[in-house]
């Protein structure tokens, strides 16, 4: 996690920091403490304000991707080993024994309370980081900052533009190299990045098998599809859009932006094609053009 805030004193940053560990100890699937950690353990809480905000943004989002993000898949990432390095391609039937804990549909919010159906366990960890970095900007614009840029692993949250009042550039990571992508201008917007390449492991098959898992079948989710970078005003909504859209794929990803109209893309592609959608245009610059053909989606 790196926070740089220009026309603030430290105390803002330390700030953050405490903002940033308390929403941890929300979220937390591994703090046996967290409010996530205690509902996986006994079934149901009295959640807080801010656990039955998200869950319920999540809940929406599944609605919204056709279940392409689901926060209930929790048992089947442990039993890949995604949550603790120990990583294992499960037997089929497992998976499928595991698929019927996982649904999101089952998961049960009122004001009072948040219920999983036994077995199940959620995980906020496609769109936690993203929600956190609203709240830490809604922090800054409280102390009158009007120029900070967060990054939160992945998650870049830039507020405002530069102190000189020009644009944020941002360098988008290649999946496949340590070079840049490209870069991107922004300015007060939320740029989330999901893919592959983050969390995987090479099966005795020789197969590679990443973090994101496809909801309907249990494994990694290969869409054709090597990142998905989503830019837009919410951070909560960048992130989960970046995990459903990964899942979904170009086409089904393509559709979802135009329908919605409220945020951007640069997707890589397992062909070799970065595309960007049209509201990035002018604002994105491809680093390695002779690695990458640029495509341009326009809305109409
Ligand atoms: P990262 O956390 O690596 O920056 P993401 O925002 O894409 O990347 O979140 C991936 C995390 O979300 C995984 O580590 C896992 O905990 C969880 N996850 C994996 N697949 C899904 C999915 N289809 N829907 C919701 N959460 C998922
Ligand atoms: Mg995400």
């Amino acid at each position: 996690m790196s926070l740089r805030a220009y026309g603030c004193g430290q105390e803002v940053l330390e700030g953050l920091k405490a903002e940033t560990e308390r929403i941890e100890g929300l979220f937390s699937v591994t703090k046996a403490d967290s409010e996530i950690a205690r509902l996986n353990a006994e079934g149901r809480i009295a959640p807080s304000a801010e656990t039955r905000d998200l869950v319920g943004k999540a809940l929406d989002l599944a609605r919204e991707t056709d279940g392409a993000l689901d926060i209930a898949l929790y048992p089947l990432l442990k039993e890949w080993g995604f949550t603790t390095g120990q990583y294992q391609v499960p037997a089929e039937a497992r998976i499928r024994e595991l698929l019927a804990l996982t649904d999101w549909e089952k998961i049960e919010l009122s004001d009072a309370e948040l219920r999983v159906a036994d077995g199940m366990a959620l995980d906020l960890g496609s769109l936690a980081k993203g929600y956190t970095a609203d709240v830490l900007t809604a922090k800054l614009k409280e102390a009158g900052v009007t120029s900070a840029l967060l990054d939160l692993g992945g998650n870049i949250q830039a507020v405002g533009a530069k102190p000189d009042g020009s644009a944020w550039q941002i360098g988008i990571r290649d999946p496949q190299g340590e070079d840049h992508l490209g870069i991107v201008s922004v300015k007060g917007a939320a740029v989330v990045t999901s893919g592959g390449y983050e969390r995987y492991f090479t099966g005795e098959d020789g197969q590679v098998y990443w973090h994101i898992l496809d909801p309907a079948t249990g494994y990694p989710a290969k869409s054709g599809l090597l990142s998905v970078t989503v830019i837009g005003p919410a951070g909560w909504r960048c992130d989960g859009l970046s995990t459903a859209l990964f899942v979904m794929g170009p086409e089904k990803a393509q559709a979802h932006w135009k329908q919605a109209g409220d945020y951007e893309l640069i997707l890589v592609t397992d062909d070799g094609q970065v595309i960007v959608t049209d509201g990035l245009e002018e604002l994105f610059k491809l680093s390695q053009p002779d690695k990458y053909t640029l495509t341009v989606w326009k809305r109409d």
